[in-house]
Parts: C-alpha cells; sequence; structure tokens
C-alpha cells in the first residue's frame, strides 16, 4: 500500500531511507532545517526550513500517513516536537536512531555528558581536534587550549587559538591519521554520533590518544525507535 511519508531528515540515515521508500512507491518528503546551503538532496520532495514550532509541524502533517523523525541524534529538540505534533495530529510517528558508538580494546575515551562537560574536562595546552559540528563551538571560546575546528559550515565564533577546517564526512582513515598527525593533536573531542564518521576514533586508538565523547540527548519517553532502515520499512 502506497504510503505518504514525512521523513525529518538531515542525515545518511535519512537519504537511504527516503530513496528507499521512492522506489518501493511510497510519496516521501523529506524535510531539511536548512543549516547547510548545498545539502546532499535525498530521492523524492525536499522541503526546507523549520516548521515553526509543533503547531506548525502537526499542521504539515494533515495529508501525511506516517512522519519518521530520522534526524541526527542531537537533534533533540525536532524529535520532541515530533513527538508533540505527532501525537496532536494523531499521525504515527517511528523514530530512527541509529545506535552510538562503543568503545573497543584501546579506546581511550571519556564520556560527558554534555559539550560544556567537555570543555570543561580539556587539559590545559591541549592540541584539540574538535569535531562535534558548528552550532556548539561556542562552548568552548573561554578554553585555554589549541583547537582544529572542524565543521560544514563556519561557526559564528570560533576559540581564540584556533583553526577552522570546513569539510564534510564521512572521512577515510587514511585522512583522518594525517590531520591528526600534521597537527599534532593530543586529544579529540566528538559527540557519540554512530554511523560512519567513526575514523577519527580509530584514528585517535592508532595513535593512543584521548577521547572526549559527549553522550547524547536521551529519547523523549515512550517514543517509538528503531535503529535501521529495514527496521523503519519492516514497520510500515
Ligand atoms: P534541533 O536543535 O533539534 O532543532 C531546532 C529547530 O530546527 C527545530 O525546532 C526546527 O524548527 C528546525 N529543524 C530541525 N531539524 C529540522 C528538519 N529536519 N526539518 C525542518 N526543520 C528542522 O536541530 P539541530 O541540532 O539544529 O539540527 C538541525 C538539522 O541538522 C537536523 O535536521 C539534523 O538532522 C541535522 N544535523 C544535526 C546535527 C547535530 O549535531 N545537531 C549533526 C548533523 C546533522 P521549527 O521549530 O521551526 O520547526
Amino acid at each position: 500500500m502506497t504510503r505518504r511519508v514525512l521523513v525529518l531528515g538531515g542525515t545518511a540515515e535519512a537519504r537511504e531511507l527516503a530513496t528507499v521508500l521512492a522506489d518501493r512507491g511510497h510519496a516521501v518528503t523529506t524535510s531539511l532545517a536548512g543549516r547547510t546551503r548545498h545539502p546532499r538532496l535525498p530521492a523524492g520532495e525536499v522541503r526546507t526550513g523549520g516548521f515553526g514550532g509543533v503547531e506548525g509541524l502537526a499542521a504539515a502533517l494533515g495529508d501525511v500517513d506516517v512522519l519518521v523523525d530520522a534526524t541526527h541524534p542531537f537533534a533533540a529538540r525536532m524529535t520532541e516536537h515530533a513527538v508533540a505534533a505527532a501525537g496532536r495530529a494523531g499521525v504515527p510517528l517511528l523514530v530512527l536512531r541509529r545506535p552510538g558508538w562503543t568503545a573497543g580494546p584501546g579506546d581511550r575515551w571519556t564520556r560527558v555528558p554534555s559539550l560544556d562537560a567537555a570543555a570543561a574536562a580539556i587539559p590545559g595546552g591541549a592540541r584539540v581536534l574538535l569535531a562535534t559540528g558548528r552550532q556548539g563551538v561556542g562552548a568552548f571560546v573561554e578554553v585555554d587550549a589549541w583547537f582544529l575546528v572542524r565543521a560544514i559550515e563556519p561557526p559564528d565564533v570560533l576559540p581564540p587559538r584556533a583553526e577552522l577546517v570546513l569539510a564534510r564526512g564521512p572521512f577515510a582513515l587514511d585522512d583522518e591519521r594525517a590531520l591528526l598527525d600534521r597537527h599534532a593533536i593530543t586529544l579529540v573531542v566528538a559527540k557519540d554520533s554512530g554511523g560512519a564518521t567513526e575514523a577519527k576514533l580509530v584514528a585517535a586508538r592508532e595513535r593512543d590518544l584521548p577521547v572526549l565523547l559527549v553522550d547524547r540527548p536521551p529519547l523523549p519517553e515512550g517514543v517509538d525507535a528503531v535503529a535501521t532502515v529495514d527496521e523503519v520499512l519492516a514497520r510500515l
């Protein structure tokens, strides 16, 4: 049966889901926040920009059979809105959340609950690869360390001692190795995003470097969450 599916996107999983849904003849629209100027576009229809809060999203669900929140694990506000709007509109919601990473032998990870906690845990004089994305850089502006800030778009602020590298992942392991070596990085700070961007963690392990890994915000209670595109398809 053909379904009208609204996918809240901005992730590789959301793009993969849109491709499979379109291939199977479903009417899929992907919603992007509009944060990146040249996003990788998914199959099917695309709409861009915020909905204007819960009410706006609920209104947009008028002609939708299923809402899939496939946003990034750290896009907690959008997920909260999705739960509230789907409830209000009486539309079923599925949350697609890829699993986080698990430390293996040789990993020197310290898990921290927030970007602020990561900033507080950075030792003075460190040379940090800051790979937490553009929006969180402000948490690090008062830290006494040198930063290699990597983001897709330029952040609004930078720490006083920083170099900016604009790049979009996922990155090849060899490139991550070269980056850590070229900049004599002593610490990696990253979000526990999960997925394909783990090469920086592998390169850090190989170099016996410590990593501060920011924990994901918890999912709202009672949400129906699955980990893979296949599970979404099975549920549809
Ligand atoms: P957020 O803080 O949870 O959301 C803030 C607001 O942005 C939402 O209330 C909503 O505005 C709008 N928004 C977010 N995602 C949207 C979407 N897919 N479609 C339409 N509007 C959206 O989100 P964020 O952390 O800024 O992330 C924004 C986007 O970037 C998400 O789509 C996410 O998948 C992607 N992303 C985020 C991260 C990250 O680390 N946070 C990393 C990679 C990709 P309204 O209230 O006006 O509807």
